[in-house]
């Protein structure tokens, strides 16, 4: 074959619309594969580094000194023994030294993050999507995707971190919550400049500066009404039954739900995560062995309601939207 010819059945010209069409699906989807993996294995690392705060925050611990090491035995450990998720199976869940138990929770968060990640990216329309738009390295011209992306995984992150020590010490700290809110509503502003599906080099529309404007303020308004209705029930609560019921923690969990789902995608989480403390309330009450004190009331049986709204959020980030559609399909709207 002479060169010439070779260069015409290689150029992309040469080949019919469709074959192209069936060769960058074929690129898009293998790329969106190995992201995904990629995701996911970034999220073992980043699941090991939460298992790190989850132990050390609560005792007021630095996260970076000291290394690694057994919180019984104070061993240090080695490079294999800190593999997320295979060194935990390897060693059996003890430890090598002094053979204590190592909690099944160091595995779950690990394995948790993982998923999500490995979830969030193959669902993130944002970054694979290449095909709406005529270019073929999209991400890399839109650092609004990056820091969108990135936002998503800090934002799934905080959850199961917030999830966890709510559930292991009722406690919801601020530097959690505080700073993904913040964070939410730059990338809700940030990703409705990418609706736009602009790149950066065109002149934005003159209606753009409008739509920036009326995302911001509705992100806002929804931060303040999610949070609002937690200060109501609280509020209610200490009327009704004259004690604490529901922390000021849970009213900043249900901000930056909102400032990151939106104020339907909040509700959702919300809806979600009172189901759930319900159906957990009603085991405990059938089953009063299950409380750790078998004298203690079990309507004082403190639940850990920030739990139970991370979870309920976690579900309305990844399905929230076919959920609320489903909805509104069956309530007629
Ligand atoms: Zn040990």
């Amino acid at each position: 074959m002479s060169a010439s010819r070779m260069a015409a059945t290689n150029s992309p010209s040469h080949l019919s619309p469709l074959l192209i069409a069936a060769r960058s699906i074929l690129n898009t989807h293998m790329i969106r594969i190995l992201g995904t993996i990629f995701a996911g294995l970034l999220g073992l690392a980043f699941g090991s580094f939460l298992n790190v705060c989850l132990s050390r925050w609560p005792q007021g611990e630095s996260i970076v000194q000291p290394r690694s090491h057994c919180r019984n035995c104070d061993h240090t450990l080695s490079w294999w023994e800190n593999i997320p998720l295979i060194s935990w199976l390897a060693l059996r869940g003890r430890c090598r030294n002094c053979h204590t138990r190592i909690s099944w929770r160091y595995p779950l968060v690990e394995a948790s993050i993982a998923a999500l990640w490995a979830l969030q990216a193959w669902q993130s329309r944002t970054i694979w999507d290449w095909g709406s738009l005529d270019q073929d390295l999209y991400i890399f011209s839109s650092p609004n995707a990056i820091v969108c992306a990135l936002g998503w995984a800090i934002f799934l992150w905080s959850l199961l971190a917030l999830a966890f020590l709510d559930a292991e010490h009722l406690w919801l700290p601020d530097r959690l919550t505080l700073p993904g809110i913040l964070l939410g509503f730059i990338c809700t502003v940030l990703q409705t400049r990418l609706n736009y599906n602009m790149t950066s080099w065109l002149p934005p529309p003159p209606t753009l500066a409008h739509e920036l404007a009326a995302s911001a303020l509705r992100c806002f308004y929804a931060i303040l009404a999610a949070a609002l209705l937690i200060l109501l029930i609280r509020w209610l609560y200490k009327l009704i039954r004259h004690r604490e019921g529901i922390g000021l923690g849970d009213a900043k969990l249900m901000a930056l739900l909102a400032a990151w789902l939106g104020l339907p995608g909040a509700l959702l989480a919300f809806f979600i995560g009172i189901l759930l403390g319900a159906i957990v309330g009603v085991v405990l009450l059938i089953k009063p062995s299950a409380t750790s004190d078998p004298h203690k009331e079990w309507s004082a049986t403190k639940l850990p309601l920030g739990t139970f709204l991370c979870i309920g959020g976690i579900i309305s980030a990844l399905w929230g939207q076919p959920l609320i559609a489903t909805y509104l399909h069956w309530a007629g709207f």
